[in-house]
């Protein structure tokens, strides 16, 4: 069964189009269940209608437009129960209702089984005999597996470019879901970006001149056939035989006329060189993959890695850069910095990319660029988005293909609001942050490359709360000197003179690793990470602290602050370090300044040790992103629990609390450097706990200036009062949204802040 299913799942995922995945389906659970019909239903919300999408069995001029609305019939059933309806003669059911036109009349046995996408049932599967019986265990329970690892197919392909058209027949546009890497709104195009010679990342496109591609990919076959006798006979003393033989199979699977000609008529159908390349290698591995001898499975390798350097070949010919759409949204597996520098920056609208998070790179710097960005859309069918129109909800962290005219002048009513409010709030810029009843908090911006310097100059930030040094270690490809690193902390010591700046150590492992210091792990985020690695390197750390200090002399603005710290141990070792430090500088005839060093309370063991913290240190920093992950066992980056994560739990209110208490009984400082810290909604409540500071990217620091300048600390802390009474994120999301609104805020509810 489990080989059966592989192979249905494979041969779904190679479809052109919906159609196409649901009629393989339809097919082959028909052909391996061994009944009279399979067929399948696509729920639509807009019409509120399951509408038969395929059958094998029925009638098939009704695909398309037979259909039973919700509420009626056994499938309906399925579909309002979300789970499995087995039924022995379907005619004899209260809720059987015939589909006309389907000559479903002939069949009483009647299985249905959901096709649920987080949550939501996207269809219903359906098998149907003449005879009357009850199905066994065995099979409603392929059925119900084949549904369940064919929903992601589905939701993948109903974004698909040939789909959209029948999607938006059926269904209001569609939606994805991401995590937001940058606030805002972006209307546009797609554009796919992707890394060379990457086989599996290559868009649809189409091509006018079929002849002139075909003559295209014709020169990348010989030349990849060229490349390949090169190297064979620069080989050919080193290597034996048998792998000799691996050059000569790739020569003639690059002469046999099967893949060429296949290249070809994909070609002549309208595709270019390189989308057919794509299609057909994979057809070919699919097919190996399949094969039962082992020797000719793992040939599939062999023709993969074939079909990359045809690819490379067709790239060497004429790799110019696509002309960029006039509004482009950049569309990627995997957008990397140089794709984002590459791009025409005053095209940019936005940027979506399948994997990432919030804290990585692409999203890091689409906040410096004020791009918005939607990054980890798990779904994402990157290869179908080129020529899509597309809106980038960076602050929901959703993703619109071929949005519907509603949806579309929604979010251009959205955008023209945002950009009103952004020009009203530039005036607040050199107001200070304080309450209408005098409380001050000072708002610092976290930084990390020398790009979000000057939007964070901008912004008016007080200071740097947070500069993340790991994202200037990630842009190289070794680790910087103490010299490079000194050069790179003064210029941003430099550009904030005379505000503070706050330095964290280096914080790479879990999601954030350097090329050139490869971490494998299974659980990374609670493994080798922050800290740790510095601590088992304290040749690392000391150059950086070195570099830190040399960067500070003369001045008592810079601090130090430790990252991922979960025990008293770590904090004594690194404490040591850094004293280390400072004192052979000192030795060295520097004058530089003993720093003041903090601690980030990002894992939940440092709220209960709170008072042996602040005993120690002189300032504490709350990283409310991992704080959250670590207290909700919630992976910050995953999309599929992505829902589940909001730092408005009432658990981690309380750790804050906690926290805010126990340093206050030590006099030390606390500030809020994760992004809670620019949730409006968290602010209310971070203001009533007494938080010193808070510290956010340059984009949110206004708005939060206007939250605390309208709201009074008093209000704050009634609000606060009332949050503590309750036991859920939404109930407390919900009533801080309406007290933001209530104080003519509600601009900054709208557009999502979570
Ligand atoms: C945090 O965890 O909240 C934080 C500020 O650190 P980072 O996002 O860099 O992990
Ligand atoms: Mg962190």
């Amino acid at each position: 069964m489990l080989a059966v299913l592989h192979r249905i799942i494979q041969e779904v995922s190679q479809a052109d189009d919906l159609e196409q995945a649901l009629a393989i389906i339809v097919k082959r659970v028909k052909e391996t269940m061994k009944v009279d019909v399979c067929s399948a239903y696509l729920s639509n919300e807009a019409q509120q209608r399951h509408i038969l999408m395929a059958t094998d069995g029925l009638n098939p001029k009704a695909v398309g437009s037979a259909g039973l609305a919700f509420g009626e019939g056994l499938v309906s059933l399925v579909a309002e129960r979300a789970e499995t309806v087995n039924c022995e003669s379907a005619p004899d059911h209260p809720r059987f209702r015939f589909l006309p036109g389907t000559n479903e009349q002939a069949f009483h046995a009647f299985m249905g089984a959901p096709i649920i996408h987080h949550r939501k049932v996207l269809g219903i599967l359906v098998v149907q005999q003449r005879a009357q019986r009850k199905f066994e265990e065995e099979e409603s329970a392929f059925l119900l597996t084949v549904a369940a690892q064919l929903a992601g197919a589905i939701a993948h392909a109903e974004v698909s470019g040939g789909i959209a058209r029948l999607v938006t027949d059926i269904c209001d546009g569609v939606s994805l879901a991401g995590l937001p890497g940058s606030a805002g709104v972006g209307i546009g195009t797609g554009l796919v970006v992707y890394p060379p010679a990457d086989l599996d990342a290559v868009p649809d496109r189409q091509v006018e001149d079929t002849e002139a591609e075909v003559e295209v990919f014709r020169e990348a076959v010989a030349l990849a056939q060229a490349d390949i006798r090169a190297l064979q006979a620069r080989l050919s003393t080193a290597l034996s035989d048998e792998d000799q033989a691996l050059f000569d199979a790739y020569l003639q699977m690059l002469g046999s006329s099967t893949m060429i000609d296949q290249v070809i008529k994909r070609i002549r159908a309208g595709s270019w060189a390189s989308g057919a390349v794509r299609a057909t290698i994979n057809e070919h591995v699919q097919l190996f993959k399949s094969m039962d001898d082992p020797y000719l499975r793992e040939r599939a390798e062999d023709v993969k890695d074939l079909g990359r350097r045809i690819l490379s070949c067709l790239q060497k010919g004429r790799h110019k850069p696509p002309p960029y759409p006039e509004q482009t949204i950049l569309v990627g597996e995997e957008i990397t910095a140089t794709m984002l520098a590459e791009a025409p920056i005053e095209r940019l609208v936005g940027v979506i990319s399948a994997k990432g998070s919030t804290s990585s790179h692409v999203a890091i710097l689409s906040r410096a660029l004020g791009i918005p960005a939607v990054v980890g859309v798990q779904d994402l069918p990157v290869a179908r988005l080129e020529g899509q129109a597309l809106i980038t909800d960076g602050y929901n962290g959703r993703v619109y293909v071929a949005p519907s005219p509603h949806v579309r002048s929604e979010y251009e009513r959205l955008a023209r609001e945002e950009d009103q409010m952004t020009a009203e709030l530039a005036e607040l810029r050199d107001l200070p942050a304080e309450t209408p009843d005098g409380y001050r908090i000072p708002l610092y911006a976290n930084t990390g490359l020398l790009s979000d310097i000057t939007p964070s100059l901008l912004s008016g930030a007080e200071g740097i709360g947070l500069y993340r040094t790991e994202f200037p270690f990630m842009v190289r490809d070794r680790f910087p000197s103490e010299d490079e690193q000194f050069r790179i902390y003064s210029q941003v010591i430099e550009s904030f003179a005379p505000r503070p700046v706050v330095m964290r150590t280096m914080d790479v492992g879990g999601d954030k690793s350097l090329p050139y210091f490869p971490i494998k792990e299974d659980n990374p985020f609670l493994g080798w990470r922050g800290i740790r690695i510095t601590l088992d390197h304290p040749e690392l750390f000391l150059v950086q602290v070195r570099a830190m200090l040399r960067a500070a002399e003369g001045n008592d603005r810079v601090r130090i602050l430790l990252p991922m710290i979960s025990s008293i141990d770590e904090l004594d070792e690194a404490l040591g370090l850094v004293k280390q430090g400072y004192e052979e500088l000192r030795e060295e005839g520097g004058h530089v300044v003993e720093p003041q060093v903090g601690a980030m309370i990002e894992v939940p063991s440092l709220i209960y040790q709170i008072d042996a913290v602040a005993r120690r240190v002189h300032f504490v920093s709350v990283g409310s992103n991992d704080l959250t992950q670590y207290l909700l066992a919630v992976d910050r980056n995953n999309a599929n629990v992505a829902e589940l994560y909001d730092s408005l739990n009432p658990a981690v209110i309380m750790a804050i609390r906690q926290v805010v208490e126990g340093a206050a009984r030590h006099g030390c400082e606390v500030s809020v450097c994760g992004e809670m810290a620019g949730d409006p909604c968290a602010v209310l409540i971070l203001m009533a706990l007494g938080v010193d500071s808070l510290s956010m990217s340059a984009s949110s620091l206004l708005r939060i200036k206007w939250v605390l300048r309208q709201m009074e600390r008093a209000r704050a802390k009634e609000l606060l009062e009332e949050v503590l009474k309750m036991e859920t994120a939404g109930e407390i999301r919900r009533y801080l949204g309406d007290a933001l609104i209530e104080a003519g805020l509600g601009g900054l509810v709208r557009a999502g802040n979570k």
